[in-house]
């Protein structure tokens, strides 16, 4: 197996990376190294983001550079400000135990002022997003007369995002460049036409579709309704406590608009996209690294190449159209040899998509079943009682207080304190998924019963209703129904005034001042709803919603049963 030794590279940055962890080169670093560091030789590397293609070009170029020469020798292009940063890291960590290199990242939306200072301190290398890097060229800030190597990484992104001319500019203006190093996960014929007339006889080299191929991410996906990828959402962040993910969606609407709703129901969340200023993006991306924010939502162009070590899991909110981004958008996780979880919501008319992807891909999907409100329930309530067991109590001043504590809970039992602990910590949960219904989309014949009417509710859903009939003997469930315990009201609100059951049900009681006890079934649709509710406390439902207004709309309820409208 090569070695990074083996590679010829400066013994200083062998410490460097060892220091890393790197223990091999991966297979684009053992492909470019060699090439590039005869620093005379044009290179296309077709690879993507988690190939290590970072230390591929960052390495050479740090061994190449003449430290003794303190003026721009290296410029690295990139498409985005946290890419542009992301290099700069890697590179600083790279040339840990060298001297007299320095190397400085300018990009848009961040002091000009400042990176034309540090760019006055006699930089070797320049790592830019082209924007900023021409609006500095302009102001004659920078000078390129004197580079010899050009990066240009992701470069399929940087066209995508329509900086052709700016490439092109910058490959003109670089006279004394010796050699031109292109990075690309595809090959379009844009950058076909960029490398013809720019590059000499590039050495071109395609890693296997390392991403692709990643074994170590299982590719899961659950079956819903569009009108229920919110509340799937919901479902697969709560079913698993300890995620650290990435949410994807297909537009900055999406993104905020998610990212909005999810905070407001206490999740911890931040939205990036190009929307929000550079410094609200620095501080997300910046909490969201030292995880002191637990989920990102993010779009495809805003998380480009962005490298954050240990995410668990990748949420495609949508699948995207293209393969290759949901090639990227996987490759997220299952880094540096750690399993990864890659989730797509997918509903019906999307299924298609899958069989494309696994096809191109390598790989197959595994699909899951949307877990059921219960088995969110049980999920949380265990790794509770794993935090509650490896909580650290070996610090602190414990014993002083046990005494105190002994005293105070003296009558009460170990299992009631337990139930107590869990009742504090469970309320939420419990409560909102109480009436949690089944979000999978299940076959035809199985989904759409509803007029059927009442045998379905004694099968697959309301575990309320079958949880009062345990509790209350007789009292109600479907069997007294029929004998006139409950009405059946309309009301036309449904799903698309942005309403979910566990919502609505929510809304209904806050306006209404009923307890949930008093409510059976709730069928929802896109205009209308259904609700069961005890006869004795139908009119008071009515009175309170009946000629309202909720977002401007006059709420209609009356008797489903005497001339309302089904
Ligand atoms: P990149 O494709 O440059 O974004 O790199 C993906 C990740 O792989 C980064 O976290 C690197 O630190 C890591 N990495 C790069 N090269 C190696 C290597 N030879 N061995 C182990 N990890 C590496």
């Amino acid at each position: 197996m090569t070695t990074f030794e083996g590679l010829g590279i400066d013994e200083r940055l062998i410490r460097a990376t060892t220091e890393l962890g790197y223990v091999n080169p991966t297979a684009i670093q053992e492909q470019a190294i060699p090439v590039l560091l005869s620093g005379t030789t044009d290179f296309i590397g077709l690879a993507q983001t988690g190939t290590g293609k970072t230390a591929a070009f960052g390495l050479p170029l740090l061994h190449i550079i003449d430290a003794a020469a303190k003026y721009p020798q290296a410029l690295v292009v990139c498409p985005t400000r946290e890419l542009c940063m992301q290099i700069v890291k890697e590179v600083e960590l790279f040339k840990k135990y060298m001297t007299g290199i320095s190397v400085v990242a300018v990009y848009g939306g961040a002091s000009i002022g400042l990176q034309i200072r540090d760019l006055k301190r006699g930089v070797q290398i320049i790592v830019a997003t082209p924007g900023r890097l021409i609006d500095l060229i302009e102001r004659k800030a920078i000078n390129l007369e004197q580079i010899k190597y050009v990066v240009l990484d992701e470069a399929d992104e940087m066209l995508n995002m329509g900086f052709q001319d700016d490439i092109e500019f910058i490959l003109k203006n670089t006279p004394q460049r010796d050699s031109t190093w292109l990075f690309s996960a595809t090959m379009p014929p844009e950058i076909r036409k960029v490398s013809k007339r720019y590059m000499k006889d590039p050495k071109e080299v395609t890693v296997g579709k390392v991403n692709m191929a990643n074994k170590s991410i299982d590719h899961q996906y659950y079956l819903t309704t569009a009108q229920h990828r919110y509340e799937t959402l919901k479902r697969i962040i709560d079913f698993n406590p300890g995620i650290y993910g990435i949410i994807f969606t297909r537009t900055k609407i999406d993104a905020q608009e998610i990212s909005e709703r999810l905070t407001r129901e206490g999740y911890d969340i931040d939205a990036l996209h190009g929307d929000l200023t550079q410094g609200q993006r620095d501080k997300v991306m910046g909490q969201f690294r030292d995880k002191s924010l637990q989920l990102l939502i993010a779009t495809d162009v805003a998380a480009r190449g962005i490298d954050v070590q240990g995410i668990t899991h990748v949420i495609n909110y949508e699948l995207p159209d293209d393969v290759e981004i949901y090639t990227h958008r996987s490759g997220r996780t299952g880094r540096a040899g750690l399993q990864g979880i890659c989730i797509s919501i997918v509903h019906a008319k999307e299924s298609y998509k899958l069989k494309q992807i696994e096809r191109i891909n390598n790989s197959q999907f595994h699909k899951l079943d949307i877990p059921s409100g219960k088995d969110v329930c049980r999920k949380q309530f265990f790794a509770f009682m794993e935090k509650l067991l490896s909580a650290d109590i070996s610090h602190g001043d414990y014993e002083t207080y046990v005494p105190m504590l002994a005293e105070k809970f003296a009558d009460v039992s170990k299992e009631d304190v337990l139930k107590r602990v869990a009742a504090m910590e469970f309320d939420r949960f419990l409560k909102y998924y109480e009436n949690a219904e089944d979000l999978n989309l299940r076959d035809k014949g199985r989904r759409e019963p509803s007029e059927r009417g009442r045998d379905r509710d004694r099968g697959d859903r309301n575990d309320r209703g079958r949880s009062r009939e345990q509790s209350s003997g007789s009292r109600d469930g479907r069997s007294e129904r029929s004998s006139g315990g409950y009405s059946r009201l309309f009301v036309n609100l449904g799903t698309k005034d942005g309403f979910y059951k566990a919502s609505f049900l929510q809304y209904i009681l806050d306006m209404s001042d009923l307890k949930k006890e008093s409510l059976g079934r709730i069928d929802m649709k896109d205009m209308n709803s259904w609700i069961e509710i005890d006869k004795s406390a139908a009119q008071q439902m009515v009175r309170a919603l009946d000629g309202k207004n909720y977002k401007g709309r006059r709420i209609r309820m009356n008797d489903a049963d005497s001339g309302g409208k089904r």
